[in-house]
């Protein structure tokens, strides 16, 4: 869903799901935590959503992310994201 140097992908993540994941990374300041959670279930790999695979759970879905299959882009040198988003 995203490709880029460690640095860059951590410091400025893209894809909703990467922002997700990096979201969810605990912290040791008890002030400071972040409640993000996924909706919904984890798709089954047998039967996966229909468009993007992530639309089911991702808080910015479009209503044509449902039916695209994103293709995966290099917005800026060496960071690329599979996202409508960023067609
Ligand atoms: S293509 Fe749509 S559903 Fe998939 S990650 Fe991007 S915004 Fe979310």
């Amino acid at each position: 869903m995203e490709l880029a140097p460690s640095r860059d992908l951590c410091a400025n993540p893209k894809h909703p799901y990467s922002r997700a994941l990096l979201d969810s990374v605990p912290v040791a300041d008890p002030e400071n935590i972040k409640q993000v959670s996924l909706e919904g279930e984890v798709p089954s790999p047998l039967n996966p959503p229909s468009g993007c695979t992530f639309h089911p759970r991702c808080r910015m879905r479009k209503p044509e992310c449902g039916i695209e299959v994103p293709l995966m882009r290099e917005i800026s040198p060496g960071h690329f994201v599979t996202c409508i988003l960023y067609n």
